[in-house]
């Protein structure tokens, strides 16, 4: 009677130990469902694209919330064979984890989670023994032993040499890699199947603050075949070849303004464009007054290197004349808020003043297309000259900072002594526009898809998006994308599709 009371109450221990292990798992999994990006945080997990947080739901999710399913089953059948699968799942794990400390190299949280998913599988290993005798004998399940046989150890042995030849070929395999890679990077051209119409890509969604998802101002427009770039934010040149889009296609820059966060790879741009096009003419940089000192500027800069790629790549490949780039101001007339400033093979750009004061000038620009538009309004607030460009534009490009979020990043700056952090954040909040004021805008203006860029504060997780979108729905009822580097927007002339894709 005593050994059947102690046998009891061994069973439950199990069953409940089993079942904590259940919930641990479903709660990772259910976070991993709802909140991916925080919980990948969590692991040191970062999705570069929509793609990776899909992954991150659908993967991660998935293997916690099976083991979770397992351990549940376990618990509430008492039968021991259902904890098999987690108790499987854990193994691979660890010896997964192993192999990287082994090949990766060691660190301390590394070997505190191995210990964890050990002291975890013991547990389960403990409870599944004490069911199974419970059951008697093992009849209830499956007997290990039984699968030990000759078949299985050469599975066994054949399943294990993969990955150990894999890992003896890396080298082999790097090579082979780099050279699809390189002919992936340099023989294709990525726009040459694009449909004709408008695309606009980001090369940059983000503002003068580090955002590892965005970086600074950038945004291309390829009209027909040609590609051209409005503003050219830090970080962004490298953004654009990530996306695969040539530098040395691109047929010329539309500045916005000269804040640092809008020009300052112009000068790698240039660079890169010239060497990699062979370009026998300098770019063309278009922009209100004032561009001439920021083109000169890094045509100064750029001079020196510009002759040491001369000299040692010879002008046949690096043609002098084509070197940095070339001011093309243009200005307004009296009593105009706007100016024609490319009328050429279907296309005509528009330039117009913006509102971003202190800021003078400050422009945004339209992009008509064979019956497609897309206006990208530049650093403003909400400004009549931004809504009449915006009347029935198929994209409305429109910068966004979120008022709510940034007054939180100043009072964080005043509480830890940052004063000038603090300030600069409550300077910004006068002059740039909220996703409200954008989706106001768009709406007025009947604008048939609104896209958020320039966004501010940094959004590192994408679970900060709704707080971010604040009340903007309210306002315009079309779609609104929150913008991240690689978008891309397709709107093919002769129809009224919008189209959204990843060039990342
Ligand atoms: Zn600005
Ligand atoms: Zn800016």
């Amino acid at each position: 009677m005593k050994v059947s009371a102690q046998n009891s109450l061994r069973v439950t221990l199990s069953r409940l130990l089993a079942g904590l292990i259940g919930l641990i798992f479903l709660i990772l999994g259910l976070g991993f469902l709802t909140l991916p990006d925080i919980f990948a945080m969590g692991f040191s997990v970062q999705p570069m694209t929509i793609q990776g947080l899909n992954a991150i739901r659908g993967n991660f999710g998935g293997l916690f919330l099976g083991m979770s399913f397992f351990c549940f089953l376990g618990a509430a059948t008492k039968r021991w064979s259902w904890l098999i699968v987690p108790m499987v799942f854990l193994l691979i794990i660890i010896i997964g984890r192993l192999i990287s400390l082994g090949l990766d190299g060691f660190f301390a949280t590394g070997t505190r989670i191995v210990i964890l998913e050990v002291f975890l599988l013991i547990v389960l290993s403990v409870s599944a023994r004490v069911l199974a005798l419970k059951a008697g004998t093992n009849e209830n399940g499956l007997k290990v032993l039984e699968i030990i046989n000759f078949k299985t150890l050469i599975a066994a042995v054949i399943i294990t040499c993969i990955p150990v030849l894999l890992i003896l070929s890396q080298k082999k395999i790097g090579m082979g890699l780099i050279n699809s890679l390189a002919t992936q990077a340099m023989g294709s051209d990525i726009m040459a199947g694009w449909p004709d119409g408008v695309h606009v890509a980001l090369c940059g969604s983000g503002s003068p603050i580090a955002d590892p998802r965005r970086t600074s101002a950038c945004t291309a427009v390829i009209a027909g075949k040609n590609l051209y770039l409005v503003d050219i934010g830090p970080g962004s040149e490298r953004k654009l070849e990530l996306m695969r889009l040539n530098p040395g296609k691109v047929k010329a820059v539309f500045l916005t303004h000269f804040h640092s966060d809008h020009i300052g790879d112009l000068g790698e741009l240039m660079l890169k464009r010239w060497s990699g096009g062979s370009k026998k003419n300098p770019l063309d940089v278009f922009g209100p007054t004032g561009v001439e000192t920021v083109v000169k500027g890094f045509n100064q800069v750029y001079s020196l290197d510009t002759q040491y790629r001369i000299l040692h790549h010879g002008p046949e490949t690096v043609p002098p004349a084509g070197a940095g780039g070339l001011a093309r101001s243009f200005d307004f007339r009296e009593g105009k808020d706007e100016v024609v400033i490319i009328a050429e093979e279907g296309l005509k750009i528009t330039a117009f003043k913006v509102d971003h004061a202190p800021v003078k000038p400050a422009v945004g620009y339209r992009f008509d297309y064979k019956g497609r538009s897309v206006v990208i309004s530049g650093d403003t607030v909400s400004t009549p000259s931004l809504f009449k460009q915006a009347r029935g534009a198929d994209l409305l490009v429109m910068e966004a900072l979120q008022p709510a979020m940034v007054r939180i990043l100043r009072e964080v700056g005043e509480k830890i002594g940052r004063t000038n952090i603090s300030k600069i954040a409550g300077d910004i909040l006068n002059y740039h526009a909220s996703p409200e004021d954008a989706a106001k805008i768009a709406a007025r203006a009947g604008a048939r898809h609104l896209l958020l860029t320039h966004i501010l504060p940094p959004l590192p997780v994408s679970e900060l998006k709704p707080a971010f979108m604040g009340e903007a729905k309210k306002y315009y009822k079309g779609p609104i994308t929150i913008g991240e580097d690689g978008l891309l927007f397709s709107l093919p002339a002769g129809n009224k599709k919008i189209m959204k894709k990843w060039l990342l």
